[in-house]
């Protein structure tokens, strides 16, 4: 299986597909977010540093992040496949990214971008406040993430168009979980 990088706004489903991608196709599923606040929970240094940015709606260190990702990746069973769910979030991650695998001779395959608007976004994040209690998702933070997610990571569209890695689902043209899922599969399916 090619490696699979999502894209998407906070709350655009990413952690959701990466989910059933994985159970269909049984590749390797890398979320930061998740590497994060695993490190939060047992109380590590990193998960104390983590917490800072998080709970604040900003992005944690390139430097820190392009780290914690190669370990994660050379830790993961190899030759099925990887999802980055999460990363890169900049310019500068993605060309870390793209370095790092051209090092060990694995290609970055493809983008799946899933785009949503920010209504339903802001929803969704609010109703997985009730639902997991994330910090993260109260209002107030929810609107610095989309601040961030504008400045910092949506540019870096342009960046895997160039790449010719591209591929953008949108939530306004397939308005369920199900018909999101079919054309990711389509994507997935046609790449490989
Ligand atoms: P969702 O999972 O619903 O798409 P999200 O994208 O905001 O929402 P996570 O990917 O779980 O959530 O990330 C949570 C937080 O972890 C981010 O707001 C950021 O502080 C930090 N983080 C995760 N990945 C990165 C990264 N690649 N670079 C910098 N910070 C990151
Ligand atoms: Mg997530």
């Amino acid at each position: 299986m090619k490696n699979i990088i999502i894209f998407g706004a906070p709350g655009s489903g990413k952690g959701t597909y990466s989910d059933e991608i994985v159970k269909k196709y049984g590749m390797g599923h890398i979320s930061t977010g998740d590497v994060l606040r695993a490190q939060i929970k047992a109380g590590t240094e990193l998960g104390m540093t983590a917490k800072g940015y998080i709970d604040n709606g900003q992005l944690l260190p390139d430097s820190l992040m392009i780290d914690i990702l190669a370990d994660t990746y050379d830790n993961m069973p190899a030759g099925q496949g990887v999802i980055f769910d999460g990363f890169p979030r900049t310019i500068a991650q993605a060309e870390a990214l793209k370095k790092m695998l051209a090092e060990r001779k694995h290609d970055m395959g493809i983008m799946i971008e899933l785009v949503v608007d920010e209504e339903t976004l802001l929803a969704r994040l609010l109703n997985r406040a009730i639902e997991q209690g994330r910090a993260d998702d109260n209002e107030e933070t929810i609107k610095k993430r989309f601040a961030v997610y504008h400045e910092q990571t949506s540019p870096l569209a342009d960046w895997f168009e160039k790449e010719g890695m591209r591929n953008t689902v949108d939530w306004a043209e397939n308005p369920s979980k199900e018909q999101m899922l079919a054309k990711v599969y389509d994507i997935i399916d046609k790449a490989n």
